[in-house]
């Protein structure tokens, strides 16, 4: 249920109202907008009764929310959530560009390609120091030393970090490096994992699962959302579909449908839903054509010589290249890069 506030309800009567829904053993989560301030409930297993909450002062209505995620739905918060990490700004009107190595491999390697991608108009450094790998016999990243090396590239660039983090137990650590703390598409449902972030304050990038609905991908959205980190951006990788040529299928028609849904960050990432290089430019391009806030690209000074995922890297010619397309079509959105 959302309790919907008049406009000019005093600070008093919200409390009020968030005491009535604690008074019931529920928890209130209120949400200022632009108009009025929105109070959504969670906890309940069925429906409530709008008159518990329409008979109090400062109360205009109280509707029941109809899809089972309630505080990533667009009925619950109709504004665009802004997420600002930084120079980086993800919604309201501008693109954000993440780019950077699949894998941080050497020093060497992450600070060129951070200054590279800078130079060319990223707003966020990507790459793994923590790398899910299908093979244990794969690179697995070079965990702690690899964060370090996205720090300097930090302090190098003044670009923002955004890295993987793997599992519960390197959460700390990663959080004390990561600007924006990525959850990969293996972890989508990783619940204890996403409770976990929940409780931080500190941005998630929640990657879309292998074989998962949207519904899944925003329930698991709601397990961060409703332990109180607002600070949710999905990302669209690709999804496992009957089609092999590709690497993934990259499902750009769900965008209009995500943000009709949701108010949440939207990216899409056409590195890992295409997985290959030649493939990467052309839904980049169709990516920002359907409005999303930002994009995500792998980027390698030498392709044929990555630890990972060098078939889908690009070359810093080739994001060069990207980047003066995506400029265009960013214009076209009337979105800032
Ligand atoms: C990645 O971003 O390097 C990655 C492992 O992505 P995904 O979880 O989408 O496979
Ligand atoms: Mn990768």
């Amino acid at each position: 249920m959302l309790i919907l506030m008049r406009s000019g309800a005093t600070p008093e009567q919200i409390e009020a109202a968030c005491q009535a829904v604690r008074d019931l053993g529920l928890t209130p989560h209120p949400i200022p907008g632009a108009m009025r301030t929105a109070i959504g409930i969670t906890g309940n297993r069925g429906a409530l009764e709008p008159s518990l909450f329409t008979r109090l002062d400062g109360v205009a209505d109280a509707v029941p929310v109809s899809q089972p995620y309630k505080l990533v739905s667009r009925e619950v918060k109709p504004e665009d959530t802004i997420i600002e990490v930084g120079p980086a700004r993800l919604g309201g009107g501008s693109l954000c560009v993440m780019a950077g190595p699949c894998s941080v491999e050497t020093r060497d390697q992450v600070l060129t390609t951070a200054a590279y991608v800078k130079a060319g108009g990223a707003t966020m450094l990507r790459g793994g120091a923590f790398k899910p790998r299908t093979s244990p016999y794969e690179f697995q990243g070079l965990r702690e030393e690899g964060l370090e090396l996205l720090a300097e590239a930090r302090e190098a660039t003044g670009l923002p970090i955004i890295t993987e983090v793997k599992d519960t137990e390197s959460l700390a650590l990663v959080a004390r490096y990561a600007d924006v703390l990525q959850v990969g598409a293996r972890n989508m449902q990783n619940f204890s994992l996403l409770e976990r972030l929940g409780d931080l304050d500190k941005p998630v990038m929640l990657k879309r699962g292998l074989a998962s609905t949207v519904k899944e991908w925003l329930m698991a959205a709601e397990y961060i959302v409703s332990r109180g980190n607002r600070r949710v951006i999905l990302c669209e990788r690709g999804i496992r579909t009957f089609e092999t040529a590709t690497r993934n299928t990259l499902d750009l028609g769900i965008v209009p449908l995500l943000r009709a849904q949701t108010h949440l960050p939207i990216v899409v990432d056409p590195s890992h839903g295409t997985g290959y290089a030649a493939g990467v430019t052309p839904m980049a391009r169709a990516a920002v054509a359907t409005g999303v806030d930002g994009i995500m690209i792998e980027v390698h000074p030498d392709p044929c010589k990555a630890l990972s995922d060098g078939p889908q890297a690009l070359t810093f010619a080739m994001f060069d290249a990207l980047m003066v397309d995506v400029r265009a079509i960013a214009a076209v959105m009337k979105q800032r890069v």
